[in-house]
C-alpha cells in the first residue's frame, strides 16, 4: 500500500462520523448494547467490534492499523507508553524458568525489566554484544526463549544482522523481539527481515512533537490477539484514544519529518566529526561507523540520534558546555520537534543509575529535531568556545 494512502486514508471510515476530515476521539469507558445477542457478540474479540476501552476503542483502531501497514506486519496494538509496549511483549513470550538472550545496552527501562524484575519471576537474561551471530549461538541455553534487540540502540548505537538473527532464532524456535524505536517504522521494517514482534516508543518520532506518550506493538495477527487477551486486557497498560488521536496526527507528517531529519541531522554530525574539541561522534550514518555494512542494509537514511565524547575528560568542563548550549535542552526523551542532548554526567551521583553500566563521563547523547541545522551548529559553536 502507498504509504501516503496509510498516513491519510488508511482505517478512517469517515462516513461513520460525518464525513470529517480528522476522526472523532472516542472518548468513552463503555459501549452500549440493547440485547444479550448484541452484548455476546461483541465480547469476542474476533469481531472487532467494541465493548470497553480496555478492549476496542475505535479511535485507537485507527492509529493501530495504520501502524501495522507501516510496519508491513498483520496486527498492531498500542499501549500507554513504550515501555508498557516492550513489557508486555517480552511478559508475552515468556514464563518462569526462561532465559533471555538480549543485546547489551537496551533501552535503560528494558535493561531494569531485564536486570531486577524477571528475575523475581525465575527469567534470566543473558546479555551478550550481539555484532556478531557467534554471540547468540555461543549464548543459547536449553531453556532459552526470546532474543530481544534494539539495531541501533540509542546510545552507542551497535546494530545486529537482523536477517541472520532471525534465521537463527527460527532453527532453534525462539521468538525475536526489536525495539525499532531509533529507526521509526519509515527507515527499518524489522519484521520484513524476519523478526517476530517489532516495539516502538510512539512517544518518540510516531509522536514527533514531544507532547505525548504512547507505545506500540506489531507482529502476527497470531502474537497480537494472544497479547490482546493477556497483557493488553490483562496487564490494562491501554493507551487514552485522545493520545491515540495525537498519534495519529503525528502519522500525517512522520514521512515529512523524518526526510527532513535525514538531511539536517548529518550537516550538524559532520560539523562535529571536524572540531578539534570533539574526541568521537557514533553515528550509523557517520564517517568512522564500524559498522557501515548493516546501515547499508538495514537503515534506509539518517536519523536523528547520534552521541558524541568530548575531549575534555574534566567535570567542569563537561558540564559548562551543556549548559551553555543555549537551544539544544537538557531532556531523557528524542523525536519530537525540539533538539535536545542528555548528558551522561548527569546520571552519576543517582540513586537509580548503576555506575559499573557508566558510559565515559565526556559522553553526551544528541538528538537533532525540526530546527535548521545552521541555527543548531552556531548553538554548538557558541557553546564550545
Ligand atoms: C524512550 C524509549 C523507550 C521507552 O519509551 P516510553 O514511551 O518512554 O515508555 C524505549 N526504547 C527506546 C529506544 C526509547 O528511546
Amino acid at each position: 500500500m502507498d504509504k501516503s494512502e496509510i498516513y491519510n486514508h488508511l482505517g478512517e471510515d469517515r462516513e461513520d462520523y460525518f464525513n470529517a476530515g480528522a476522526p472523532p476521539i472516542i472518548a468513552t469507558s463503555n459501549f452500549l448494547f440493547d440485547s444479550v445477542d448484541e452484548i455476546r457478540n461483541a465480547l469476542s474479540y474476533k469481531n472487532g467490534i467494541p465493548f470497553y476501552t480496555r478492549g476496542v476503542n475505535p479511535t485507537t483502531k485507527i492509529l493501530e492499523k495504520k501502524i501495522a501497514a507501516l510496519e508491513k506486519t498483520e496486527s498492531a496494538l498500542a499501549f500507554s507508553s513504550g515501555m508498557s509496549a516492550i513489557s508486555a511483549a517480552i511478559f508475552s513470550q515468556l514464563k518462569s524458568g526462561d532465559n533471555i538472550i538480549s543485546i547489551n545496552k537496551p533501552y535503560i527501562g528494558t535493561n531494569k525489566l531485564m536486570k531486577e524484575i524477571l528475575p523475581n519471576f525465575n527469567i534470566s537474561t543473558t546479555f551478550v554484544e550481539g555484532n556478531n551471530i557467534k554471540d547468540f549461538e555461543d549464548a543459547i541455553q536449553k531453556n532459552t526463549k526470546l532474543i530481544y534487540l534494539e539495531s541501533p540502540n540509542s546510545w552507542t548505537f551497535e546494530m545486529q544482522d537482523l536477517e541472520k538473527v532471525a534465521d537463527f532464532a527460527k532453527k532453534n524456535k525462539l521468538i525475536t523481539i526489536i525495539d525499532n524505536s531509533y529507526a521509526s517504522p519509515l527507515n527499518c521494517n524489522p519484521h520484513v527481515w524476519g523478526i517476530d514482534i517489532v516495539v516502538h516508543s510512539a512517544t518518540k518520532y510516531i509522536s514527533g512533537h514531544g507532547d505525548v506518550m504512547g507505545g506500540v506493538v506489531c507482529s502476527t495477527k497470531k502474537i497480537v490477539d494472544q497479547i490482546y487477551g493477556h497483557q493488553y486486557k490483562v496487564n490494562g497498560g491501554i493507551i487514552s484514544p485522545f493520545n491515540s488521536w495525537l498519534f495519529i496526527r503525528g502519522l500525517r507528517t512522520l514521512e515529512m519529518r523524518m526526510k527532513f531529519i535525514s538531511e539536517n541531522t548529518p550537516k550538524v554530525v559532520s560539523y562535529l566529526e571536524n572540531h578539534p574539541k570533539i574526541n568521537k561522534v557514533i553515528y550509523p550514518h557517520g564517517k568512522d561507523f564500524h559498522q557501515k555494512d548493516l546501515v547499508k542494509k538495514y537503515l534506509k537514511k539518517p536519523c536523528g540520534q547520534f552521541s558524541v565524547q568530548l575531549k575534555t575528560t574534566v567535570k567542569h568542563e563537561i558540564e559548562s558546555f551543556c549548559n551553555n548550549l543555549k537551544y539544544f535542552k537538557m531532556a531523557c526523551s528524542w523525536g519530537g520537534h525540539e533538539s535536545l542532548i542528555f548528558p551522561e554526567i548527569a546520571n552519576f551521583g543517582n540513586e537509580y543509575f548503576d555506575e559499573s553500566e557508566a558510559l565515559p563521563l565526556n559522553f553526551i547523547r544528541f538528538y537533532v529535531g525540526l530546527e535548521d541545522s545552521k541555527f543548531l551548529i552556531k548553538d554548538i559553536e557558541k557553546a564550545l568556545n
